[in-house]
């Protein structure tokens, strides 16, 4: 590709709304321009990149066997309807309506669409166990969209889902995806790491997440020194040291709020940052919606960031522990502040949880078996790395050391349910019909882009790892429109380096070589060749290692060995 007839638009300024370095990075290169909030437009450079993330993926599911499908962005809601989800999954779900009034929602993720599918066409024990993934547009009506691609409303996930006679299949295909998994973020150069996570609105038992390790990162994860545990905080605070769901008899402590206060006032009256605020549980009673701060013991449960509650219709009505504790009828295992196993505490965001109802208005779906006491503990003031830091590794092998993490990917064993509500069944060999095991495994294929920059940078620019550069190679002559020489060199080895396989970006837009270089460093392109007239005099070109810095010169005769 040439410069001078690429959309290629730099700028030295930092965009004012960038908070992270991914964000302004991708901004400042010309890699993605804003539409809306949430929105992006991939520009030609950003999209090579997204690509190349997507290409690595491809090719390592198909190595695990799993079948490339393309599902509608478009989902009816009666399917959602049928699992429930329609009514759990709260203000993120953007739904519509089409002219004929039938309701519709952008689908935020694909297991209700993919298991119609497969009830339909699946018909026997002999063609299972299978995975079917796509690489695909969601939208999520995040409640606060920022950090560019990183949290954006429509972005690029790859989703897959598989299906299984029994729960020993569905471990062994968990297992595939895990190590393709690490494979991927491997392959395209990142520093991660495996945690075990909490399920959220996706649901299920067992899940794990891949976090990239970056300062950035919204979440904190937590690993032992002394052995291989590690789990999303979240979950590494909310389970008891023997690694399982929290018993029904956990203490939490129910604090009383004052009424009709807004979150942030809530994390204010809790002395409480609002970047470190703990989980309000919003719960909505038949008498009205409550707020109740659950803390585990003298812990915090949750790691959680306040959220506004726009979405909230009526004023907020604070209950007592002692409407809590009438609502909130003990009677269902998996759900509460707990057992982290429902939608209730999927993305965080308080709004979220006023439509998934878990008070008295919806039967089966109450809080269980907690036992709510008045007394506040301490104020939570501390940053959560303190609270944890000094906690011992919940599997008693050493103690836990905190990092922060962006989750990249998340991989989940689903089990019955979503067939279980779609009824998807086979005929097993005895002819009876047994209901399908699922598993599905999620990669944010745009928030990898972000996630990489925040991994690879320096004060220049972002510091591509090649496997997903834009193009591998900048190929800079100096002052071409003077001398013909260098122009015609260039022109030469651009054509042969791209015959050789290179991908190459020749910088003919006759600007300062100083503006050039910069440019070059900030799109990240991780070598550089420059042509002049004084290497030319001497038979050589200059080398530069964009990673390092690192320059060396090149005879010309042997310039493609010497690349290899
Ligand atoms: P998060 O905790 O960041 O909100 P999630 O747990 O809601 O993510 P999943 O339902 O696990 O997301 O979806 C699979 C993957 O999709 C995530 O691991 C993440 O990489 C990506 N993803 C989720 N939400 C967004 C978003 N708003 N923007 C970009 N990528 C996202
Ligand atoms: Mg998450
Ligand atoms: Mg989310
Ligand atoms: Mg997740």
């Amino acid at each position: 590709m040439r410069t001078s007839q690429y959309l290629l638009t730099t700028t030295r300024e930092t965009p004012a709304d960038a908070e992270i370095i991914s964000h302004q990075l991708m901004l400042r290169g010309g890699f993605i321009r804003r539409l809306a909030a949430g929105l992006y437009t991939w520009l030609p450079l950003g999209l090579r990149v997204l690509r190349k993330v997507e290409s690595i993926i491809r090719e390592e599911m198909e190595r695990t066997g799993a079948q490339e499908v393309l599902m509608p962005a478009v989902q009816p809601a009666e399917l959602w309807q049928e699992t429930g989800r329609w009514e759990q999954y709260g203000p993120e779900l953007l739904r519509f309506t089409d002219r004929h009034q039938r309701p519709f929602c952008f689908g935020p993720t694909h297991e209700e669409v993919i298991t119609d599918l497969i009830r339909r066409e699946i018909r026997s024990y002999k063609q299972l166990p299978a995975n079917f993934y796509q690489i695909q547009v969601k939208f999520r009506d995040e409640i606060r969209p920022r950090f560019g691609v990183m949290r954006a409303r429509e972005f690029l996930m790859k989703d897959a889902y598989s299906f299984h006679l029994d729960q020993t299949s569905l471990e062994q295909t968990y297992r595939q995806m895990y190590e393709a998994y690490s494979r991927i973020f491997e392959r395209i150069g990142l520093t991660f790491r495996a945690v075990q996570a909490d399920t959220g609105a996706i649901g299920g038992q067992t899940s794990h997440e891949f976090h990239v390790l970056a300062a950035s990162g919204e979440d904190a994860i937590a690993f032992s020194d002394k052995s291989p545990y590690a789990a999303n905080v979240e979950l590494a605070t909310a389970l008891p040291p023997t690694g399982e769901r929290a018993s029904p008899k956990e203490t939490l402590s129910l604090v009383e709020t004052p009424k009709q206060r807004t979150i942030e006032e809530v994390s204010q009256f809790f002395n409480i940052p609002p970047s470190r605020c703990v989980k309000t549980l919003l719960v909505e009673g038949s008498e009205g919606g409550f707020v109740a701060l659950a803390l585990r013991g003298d812990h915090e449960l949750n790691e959680v960031k306040a959220q506004k509650l726009p979405q909230v219709a009526s004023p907020l009505q604070f209950a007592t522990p002692e409407q809590v504790r009438e609502t909130c009828n003990a009677d269902v295992g998996s759900i509460g502040p707990i057992g982290l196993d429902i939608p209730l505490i999927a993305d965080h965001s308080a709004a979220h949880l006023t439509d998934f109802v878990c008070g008295a208005n919806q039967k089966g779906k109450h809080f269980t078996g907690a036992n709510w006491k008045r007394d506040l503990p301490e104020p939570i003031t501390a940053d959560i790395r303190k609270v944890v830091d000094k906690d011992p590794s919940p599997d008693g092998k050493g103690f836990l050391s905190i990092a922060r993490g962006i989750e990249v990917g998340h991989i989940f064993q689903l089990g019955e349910k979503y067939s279980q509500a779609l009824n998807t069944t086979v005929l097993d060999e005895t002819g009876q019909a047994i209901i399908l095991t699922m598993g599905c495994y999620g990669i944010g294929v745009s928030r990898v882009v972000a996630a990489a920059i925040e991994q690879n940078h320096d004060e220049h620019g972002i510091i591509w790892p090649d496997p997903i550069a834009p193009f591998q190679l900048a190929l800079v002559p100096i002052n071409a429109h003077k001398s013909v020489r260098v122009r015609e060199t260039a022109d030469q080895l651009y054509s042969q380096l791209q015959a050789t396989g290179f991908e190459v970006l020749l910088d003919d837009r006759q600007l300062r070589p100083g503006v050039i270089f910069a440019d070059m460093d900030l799109i990240g392109i991780p070598h550089r060749l420059v042509i002049s007239d004084r290497g030319l005099d001497a038979g050589t070109i200059e080398y530069k290692r964009r990673r390092d810095g690192k320059t060396s010169t090149i005879q010309l005769d042997n310039l493609i060995p010497a690349l290899k």
